[in-house]
């Protein structure tokens, strides 16, 4: 299906729930937010219906986030749900790593093609610092386990944040030099908690991309076999792994957007950073049917704006990150 902007809309990020096991400071207020209740976060087969009328209307890939997706029960359960769905043809994830061991061989067997694992830093102090209490030996076990399961290609997520992991991002891409590990450094971005920590923070992608050619060596422009996003990626000669840069604010990729995103109580958005949501839950609980669906999804992808307006800053009060699914 295409929007107003004509661009081809075929993905869904699908936020499977708004709690997380970590509190990363950019991500999430030192008090945490309010849980929400139970019975307004969509069941398994309320996911299940509002995935299949979006592959009615050309939705083929789906991403699971949140909150943090492991923790929430049963998510194979979930996966083989949507792997199960004709028309969707890729399933991946976004998730901390801190419940892959245990997770992994059976998300891989339920229909994940590959994850994304969030890592700030290689610093024991600094991880426990930015995720408030957080274990980075838990994280690189979770990270092994994505590479054992064949998860592959697993890409590292890294927001930098200047004054607090930006000295880090040399020792982050030799990474890839010599292991099958694809870092996307990515740009802060003005969301949510938009706190005090993060105020004055933000360091544009190039200024990355400049150090690490400068201090580590010469990154060529690759491509990235499987799951080319919104990330310009890059390799050092001979290396195993990739340099990504994810450049939503300093030169944002909204003329390619493709997607929209489901939060785990049913709210359509058409954009992260707009805070109007399709409300497709209370339909779906009065017994809509896949067409009635499929339908409101339509309105949804009518209403994407041509581009996002971050650099206006956040008025939506009603949602944080770890709500949206990031
Ligand atoms: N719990 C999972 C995880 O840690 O990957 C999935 C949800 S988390 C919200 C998804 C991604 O959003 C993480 O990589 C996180 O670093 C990123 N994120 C959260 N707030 C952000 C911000 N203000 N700017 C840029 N990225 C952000």
């Amino acid at each position: 299906m295409r929007d107003t902007y004509r661009r081809e809309i075929n993905y869904l990020r699908v936020s499977v729930t708004d709690k997380c096991n970590l509190r990363c400071i950019y991500c999430l207020p030192p008090e945490g937010v309010k849980s929400i209740p139970h019975d307004e976060i969509l069941r398994d087969e309320e996911f299940e219906a509002i995935v299949r009328a979006a592959a009615l209307v050309g939705i083929r890939k789906i991403r699971l986030t949140g909150g943090e997706p492991l923790v929430r029960r049963g998510v194979e359960d979930l996966v083989r749900r949507f792997a199960n769905i004709p028309g969707i043809d890729d399933i991946t994830l976004t998730t901390n790593g801190i419940l892959l061991p245990d997770h992994a061989a059976a998300l891989k067997e339920a229909g994940v093609k590959r994850v994304n694992i969030s890592l700030d830093t290689l610093k024991d102090d600094r991880y426990r610092e930015v995720t408030r209490g957080g274990s980075l030996a838990s994280a690189w076990k979770g990270i092994q386990a994505a590479l054992d399961a064949g998860l592959h290609p697993v890409k590292l997520n890294t927001v930098v944040v200047r004054d607090f992991n930006d000295d880090e991002v040399e020792s982050m891409a030799r990474l890839t030099k010599k292991r099958p590990l694809h870092i996307r450094f990515i740009e802060l971005m003005p969301i949510g908690t938009c706190n005090k920590w993060t105020e004055g923070r933000f360091v544009p992608a190039g200024e990355i991309l400049d150090r690490i050619n400068r201090r580590v060596g010469r990154l060529h422009p690759a491509k990235m076999a499987e799951g080319d996003g919104p990330a310009k990626y890059y390799r050092f000669e001979g290396a195993l792994g990739t340099v990504g840069f994810i450049t939503s604010m300093s030169e944002h990729f909204c003329e390619n957007c493709n997607r929209l995103r489901l939060t785990s109580s049913g709210g359509l958005r058409p954009c992260l950073y707009d805070a109007r949501e399709i409300d497709l839950k209370t339909p779906l609980r009065r017994g809509a049917g896949d067409r009635e669906i499929a339908d409101l999804i339509m309105e949804a992808v009518d209403l994407k704006p041509d581009r996002h307006h971050m650099d206006e800053g956040w008025t939506d009060k009603k949602r944080v990150m770890s709500q949206i699914g990031g």
